[in-house]
Order: C-alpha cells, then structure tokens, then sequence
C-alpha cells in the first residue's frame, strides 16, 4: 500500500530507541523525511545515520529534552529550517518512572507533567502554523494502554497521559477546519527497554526472575506474546498517511488485546 508520505516531513519525540524510532523508520521507508529527537547526542546520531543509510531520506538529528520547553522551540526551528516544511508530529518521549504515589514527591510529579504532557502541548503550538500550511497535517500523540486500564504502580503514567488524551481529543475537534487530523496510539506491553526496565523493576520488587515475570505478563495478553515497536510503528504510519484521512479523534491500543474495556 503506498501510504503517500513520499516528500512529507515529520518531527518524531524520543526517536533514538525503540517505538520512537520505529515510527521514524517506517516513516523514512515511506520516503518522509524525519527529525528526531532524544536527549542524548550518541544513540541519537547513531539512530539517524542508520536511518539515512538504509532509506536514503533526509534525516535530522536533534538533541532535545522533550521536558524542556525552549528544547521544543529550537527541535521545530531547526525541522522547518532543514526541510522547508512540517506536515507530521508525533509527540514521544521516555515514561515517567514507576511509583506508588506515597513514593513520589512534588519533583517527579513536576517532571512527568512537563515530560509527558506539556512536551505534547509544546510541540503542537510550536507546529501548528506549519501543519496549517501543509494542508493535510498529522499529529500522533504516543500514551499508553493505561488511559484505558490504568496500571498499579504507575501513577504519573495514569494520570499524566489521561491529559494528553484530552488535549488530542480537543484539538482534533478545533483543527480539523484545517485538515489536521489528531490521533493518540496506546502501546500495551511493547518489548522495548522501558518495558524491558519496568518488568526488571518488577521482579526486584517482587523477588522473582525477569522471566517469571515476563511469562506472567505473556499470559494476560490474549495474543500470547509481547509486541514489537514496529507493531506501533505500522498503526501510526497508517495514521500519518492520506488513507487515514477520515480517522480522527481516536485513542487506539496496540496491545495484544490485553485491555479488558469495550473501547
Ligand atoms: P524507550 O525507553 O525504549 O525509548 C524512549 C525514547 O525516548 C529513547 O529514545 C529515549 O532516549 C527518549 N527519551 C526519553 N526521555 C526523553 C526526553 N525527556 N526527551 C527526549 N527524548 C527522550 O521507551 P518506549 O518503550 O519506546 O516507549 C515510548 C513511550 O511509550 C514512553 O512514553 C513509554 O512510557 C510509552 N509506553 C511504552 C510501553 C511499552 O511497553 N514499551 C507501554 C506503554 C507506554
């Protein structure tokens, strides 16, 4: 299926390891152009030249703290400078740490805020004239399957990423007037460090082996198995492109089906 992203340019969050970077892989192989961002300068240098080397499309590498608002203004700045153009944005970044909420005090809270839900805030502001003038803009916002089920021990998760639901939600209703779609993707268990992370943190917690552990977690996923960041990767892909066109408003999990709600 050709999903006609071929000379599109995107900004994609938290993009040098796992879902983020899938999702700036795929949209490479698609032929947009991508920048991506992440804290760090080696892992993110690394992902995009490994990227560009395999697709051969125009990759930006920005190091940006998605917390930070100024990091924001200077990842969409230097996007448009390079490309001309912005017509996708996928808002991403690292989770908050796991926590009971007696556990965690007003600087975690500050920090989840700021990281997973103003950094979606921010990075929409900061691209909408952009999006405007692309004519057919798209912003995937990346939560997790906890704004349907909400999960122990992750407080700041739960609570920060209901937010961006809302604002997706909210802003899918006052951008369509300019054909800006507004989507949000909800991983479930997604075999990437941070999962890999949560689940050793887990088994710390709990005296177990991480592969008790992860067998427990396989065996509430009705599909059996952990999912890939490509399984992410191919839903927001879609979203991003003229075949979802009519597709707006929605908060999908790509979880295995192990989310118990109806919608
Ligand atoms: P990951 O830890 O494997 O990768 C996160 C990426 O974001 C890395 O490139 C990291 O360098 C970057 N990053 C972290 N904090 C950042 C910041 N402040 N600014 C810029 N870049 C930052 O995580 P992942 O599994 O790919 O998860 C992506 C998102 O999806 C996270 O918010 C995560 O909590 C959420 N999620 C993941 C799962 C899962 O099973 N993997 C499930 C539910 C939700």
């Amino acid at each position: 299926m050709d999903l006609g992203l071929g000379g599109r340019a995107a900004i994609v969050g938290g993009a040098s390891k796992g879902i983020g970077r899938a999702i700036a892989l795929g949209l490479a192989r698609e032929g947009c152009r991508v920048a991506l961002a992440a804290r760090g300068r080696q892992a993110l240098d690394e992902a995009a030249r490994a990227i560009a080397e395999e697709t051969g499309v125009q990759v930006l590498a920005v190091p940006c703290d998605m917390a930070r608002y100024d990091d924001i203004r200077r990842l969409v700045a230097e996007a448009v400078a390079a490309f001309g153009r912005l017509d996708i944005v996928v808002a991403n970044a690292g989770g908050p740490p796991a926590g009971l909420f007696e556990e965690l005090g007003e600087e975690a809270w500050q920090r989840a805020i700021d990281q997973n839900l103003l950094s979606a805030v921010r990075l929409v502001r900061e691209a909408l004239p952009h999006l405007k003038r692309s004519g057919s803009g798209r912003i995937v916002a990346i939560t997790s399957a906890a704004v349907k089920q909400p999960r122990d021990y992750l407080v700041l998760s739960n609570t920060a990423r209901l937010g961006v639901v809302g604002l997706a939600k909210t802003l899918s209703r006052e951008l369509a007037a300019y054909n800006i779609t507004v989507n949000t993707v909800c991983p479930g268990n997604i075999a990437t460090e941070r999962l890999m992370f949560l689940l050793e943190e887990r088994a710390r917690r709990t005296g177990r082996t991480l592969e008790q552990v992860v067998s427990e977690e396989e065996s509430r996923i009705p599909l059996g198995y952990l999912g890939e960041a490509e399984d992410v990767a191919n839903l927001v892909l879609f979203l991003c492109s003229d075949k979802a066109r009519y597709i707006t408003g929605t908060t999908i999990q790509v979880d295995g089906g192990s989310t118990v709600s109806v919608f």
